[in-house]
């Protein structure tokens, strides 16, 4: 099993990115519940033949859909320990919490948090995104709206959030009772930053009308175009109007590694939490998500909550408090600290940082072909390691979103489709550190293929 996979990720180049699943396959995974047991190599050969070869592929170098990581083999192998170890980090006095401090103590270095900075980590940054509307709810309405539920605090509170920001944050806001309706969307400039002088505005114009704002969200790379909010212009704000100033970093958080895209972050260190994803650029197999908070407290008094079965004890094994449990809605936990570590100790910052790096220069490479390429053009600034860009041609939006599915079908390279001010574009994200130059030339040759034969098989005329 073990060769496969390393035959996997080695020859992942001659594979194609992704294929469609043939209907007899997809029907293999709808069987009745088996009741004897059948063999492990069964098991092995039905994954290797019906599963593996229509995954989503984003191992793969030319894979630059939605905003994927690549993974490692070194991720792979801790995953292996990590599940044959079969620990459970909820809490008690075991090293594997040890490591997992280890990367909440790297976290708080990385981002120039103090000491009393804590950190968790989640399934991805939608959970950390909505621990921190929790925990910004909490320090707003105290801890006791943890026993009265919010009544009418519900129809007061508001937040503030860039039209770019992800739609998790809105999801946060629904899931935390407060609703969407809750969260202000803030005006973008034309680099799809936070207006920060609309934000102002809006704060104003809602503190006239009787709400409390209370939560301002900024973000680190935007997940449409790659735009990064004004943070340090956020967070004085935020300081100024006493609201509780979160980042979502889930893209772009981890760039502070790179030593050319850290100063793009500047404002992130006065956060009062922030969101990551160690799967994206930090290339940690999936999953792996990450919540830092400026004062660990804050994140205590929104989760802890005592039961007689997880009592604490001096010593013994249930020693140790506080325990992950008390941080956030989980109890039992697996071991993603794991393979995060075994990245991070296996390549070190400046390997990880130059790869997002070389992502960055290779979206504005590509950006150089689209703007030199009078059939293609580019449909927003390209600030970190995404790039939105279309085919021209009449009915423009119908034909590149047809575009990206003939790619997806082609197997020759993933850009995902979206919106961008009202149009349609194709969209590369470019988060894999096998991806190289070469790699988005088949990507742009590919669309102006697939553009030019379905502008001749309509019969339009440019
Ligand atoms: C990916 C992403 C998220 C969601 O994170 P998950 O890990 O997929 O839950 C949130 N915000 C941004 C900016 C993202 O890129």
């Amino acid at each position: 099993m073990l060769d496969d996979m390393f035959d996997y990720i080695e020859h992942i180049r001659e594979r194609p990115v992704w294929q469609p699943i043939p209907a007899l396959v997809r029907a293999s995974f709808n069987e009745t519940l088996p009741t004897s047991p059948s063999s492990l190599g069964q098991a092995h050969r039905k994954f290797m033949t019906q599963v593996l070869p229509y995954a989503v592929g984003n191992s793969h170098p030319r894979f630059m859909g939605w905003v994927h990581g690549g993974g490692t083999a070194e991720g792979m192998l801790a995953e292996m320990l990590a599940a044959g170890l079969n620990a459970n980090l909820g809490g008690r006095d075991q090293m594997p919490l040890e490591v997992e401090g280890q990367i909440v103590n790297w976290m708080r270095e990385l981002f120039g948090f103090p000491d009393s900075a804590n950190g968790l980590f989640v399934t991805g940054s939608s959970m950390a995104n909505l621990i921190g509307v929790l925990v910004a709810r909490t320090k707003a309405l105290g801890k006791g709206v943890r026993k009265d539920g919010l009544r009418e605090q519900a129809d007061t509170l508001t937040a503030y959030a860039a039209t770019s920001a992800h739609s998790c944050v809105s999801k946060a806001m629904d899931m935390s009772g407060l609703g969407t309706r809750a969260l202000r969307l803030v005006a973008v400039n034309d680099a799809d930053q936070m207006d920060v002088q609309s934000l102002s505005r809006m704060i104003a114009a809602d503190r006239a009308a009787g709400f409390k704002p209370f939560l301002v969200v900024g973000t680190a790379g935007t997940v449409n175009t790659g735009s990064v909010d004004d943070l340090s212009a956020i967070a004085a704000l935020a300081q100024q109007e006493h609201l509780w100033f979160h980042v979502d970093g889930a893209l772009g958080g981890l760039g502070m590694m790179a030593p050319d895209i850290r100063p793009r972050l500047r404002g992130i260190e006065l956060a009062d939490s922030i969101a990551l994803d160690f799967h994206k650029w930090g290339q940690v197999p999936y999953d792996a998500g990450f919540f830092l908070v400026r004062d660990g407290a804050d994140q205590l008094d929104t989760f802890a909550s005592p039961a007689a079965y997880l009592t604490r004890y001096a010593r013994g094994l249930a020693a140790g408090s506080p325990w992950p449990c008390d941080l956030g809605p989980d109890l039992s936990r697996g071991f993603r600290a794991l393979k995060t570590w075994f990245t991070i100790v296996s390549h070190g910052t400046e390997k990880l940082g130059s790869a997002m790096s070389h992502s960055c220069a290779l979206a504005q490479y590509m950006k150089d072909r689209i703007e030199a390429c009078p059939e293609l053009e580019l449909m927003a600034p390209v600030a970190l390691n995404i790039v939105c860009f279309r085919f021209r041609c009449l009915d423009a939006d119908a034909v590149n979103a047809e575009i990206v599915a003939d790619l997806h079908e082609s197997g020759i390279a993933v850009p995902s489709a979206t919106s961008v001010r009202d149009h349609t574009a194709i969209r590369a994200a470019i988060v894999n550190h096998r991806t190289v130059a070469s790699d988005i030339d088949a990507l742009l040759d590919a669309v102006l293929t697939f553009g030019r034969s379905r502008v001749l098989g309509s019969g339009e005329a440019q």
